[in-house]
């Protein structure tokens, strides 16, 4: 390994936070960008991951003596160990001059080590030793070396669009058009993002109706997961206009922030989900949510945004261009059309088989010029008892199959009769899949009083 540059300015970082948001932006120039909230996970695993192994352990300090680690190394070795742990650094992601260079940032190895483990010791096992490569000829090790200086300038991924359809087919069932419009939607943004000399687009945001709990979040979700972009979840009626009580619409995009470079936010999905709430004409905190709808209207139009601290009152200029927006609402009473009421009477609602239109969604109380800058309109359908069955028995994160995983389970038998009554039962609640969610919460409660847990606080 190299020398440590004596004369490198060295930056301390005192707190867990100020160092986990930089760990976040380093992991997203590594080519992988993790959520903040991720990031403090994986550190919690590999807390637990390095407690519970059972090959020969090394005391953190009996390491940094037999190896005469200096402060830098300590932390590189670290990450290292985490990264392939985690098998988050492939040769084609890994940067050593870049992982060198941060680490290089980093303050004493005490001080790092004290803030992530909060002060616990932590043992490292051999296994450990040997994934990451080898502290003294980590350049050496294939797995690790630099990437070809041409492959390096180009840190690419490549994706198929046929090959994420059948991915995302695994988890979101049924929705078979919806699916096909988002992926067409967010390749297209792709594409013009991979544009060489960038140049100025026009966005091709999505817009996405259907009932609750039909898979709109879910689907856009998934996808963000399979083709790995941050994804950020919005709630659009938490939201008013800047300059009043609440948070401004600019807060949706800190989490994003945090991955910047240069101001410029990372290539990303940000999904803004009760969009229907802002229809005009209604109120919120004293604020017209036609308002709001127009502030939305700016952010998701600009290329450059311009966001302000409510406690410094410091403004930032954010490059928005590689974000690409997703709004999602129920529309309830556009979803169904009511019979003819000429007899006297109101016969139940039936579900609209004719696609809506954007005037449909002015007639709503959508701004058209809001409307006007969404170049794709979803439309999901409620979900039919079959895609409910599903749903509930889906190996790939099913209901049931989540539960299984997190009670260590290797089967679970359900008897037919019950998937059948789970299904009707969802079914007529019209929750979607989340009145399947509640049922299976429900069947495996006892199962967590059998239950002994180590969490690492
Ligand atoms: P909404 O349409 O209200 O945004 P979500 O996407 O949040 O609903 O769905 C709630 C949950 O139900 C998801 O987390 C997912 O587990 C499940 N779900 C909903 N729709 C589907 C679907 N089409 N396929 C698989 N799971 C689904």
């Amino acid at each position: 390994m190299t020398n440590t540059n004596k004369n490198t300015k060295i930056k301390k970082y005192t707190s867990r936070t100020e160092l986990i948001e930089q760990l976040t932006r380093w992991h997203a120039k590594c080519g992988v960008a993790i959520r903040q909230a991720e990031c403090v996970e994986l550190f919690k695993e590999i807390c637990a991951r390095l407690k519970k192994t059972n090959g020969k352990k090394v005391p953190m300090a009996a390491l940094v003596q037999q190896y005469n680690l200096n402060d830098t190394e300590l932390f590189l070795l670290l990450f290292l160990a985490i990264s392939q742990l985690l098998r988050i650094i492939t040769p084609s992601t890994c940067k050593v001059t870049a992982l060198l260079q941060t680490a290089q940032t980093f303050a004493s190895s005490k001080e790092v080590l004290e803030t992530l483990f909060e002060g616990k010791s932590v043992l490292f096992s051999k296994k450990i030793l040997v994934l990451s490569g080898g502290l003294v000829d980590i350049k050496k090790n294939p797995l690790l070396a630099p990437p070809p200086l041409k492959a390096a300038c180009t840190a690419r991924r490549t994706f198929s669009a046929q090959r994420v359809l059948t991915e995302l087919n695994k988890y979101v069932i049924g929705q078979e058009n919806a699916k096909r419009q988002v992926v067409a939607g967010v390749f297209e943004h792709l594409a013009k993002c991979a544009q060489s000399p960038r140049e100025s687009f026009t966005k091709n945001n999505i817009f996405i109706s259907g009932p609750t709990g039909c898979g709109k979040t879910y689907l856009c979700q998934s996808l963000a997961q399979i083709l790995k972009l941050p994804f950020v979840h919005a709630d659009a009626s938490q939201y008013t206009q800047a300059g009043y009580t609440g948070m401004s619409v600019g807060n949706m995009l800190q989490p994003l922030q945090l991955l910047a470079n240069d101001k410029k936010l990372p290539l990303s999905i940000v999904f803004i989900d009760e969009i229907d709430k802002l229809r005009e004409g209604s109120e919120r905190w004293g604020v017209s949510s036609g308002n709001v709808q127009a502030e939305l209207l700016r952010m998701i139009e600009s290329r450059l945004f311009m966001t302000e601290d409510p406690l410094t009152h410091k403004t930032d200029e954010w490059d928005l261009s590689k974000v690409l927006f997703v709004v999602g609402g129920a529309f309830e009473n556009l979803q169904v059309k009511h019979a003819d009421k000429s007899v006297g009477f109101t016969q139940a609602a039936a579900v609209r088989q004719e696609p809506l239109s954007a005037d449909d969604y002015i007639g709503y109380g959508m701004l058209p010029e809001f409307i006007g800058r969404f170049s794709y309109f979803v439309q999901l359908r409620p979900l039919e008892k079959e895609d409910l069955r599903r749903i509930l028995l889906n190996p790939y994160n099913g209901p049931i199959s989540q539960y299984k995983k997190l009670l260590h389970l290797s089967t679970a038998i359900i008897r037919p009769e019950m998937v059948e009554e789970m299904v009707n039962r969802a079914y007529e609640r019209r929750l979607g899949a989340r009145g399947l969610q509640q049922q299976v919460g429900q069947l495996f409660q006892e199962q967590f009083l059998q239950q002994t847990v180590k969490v690492c606080l």
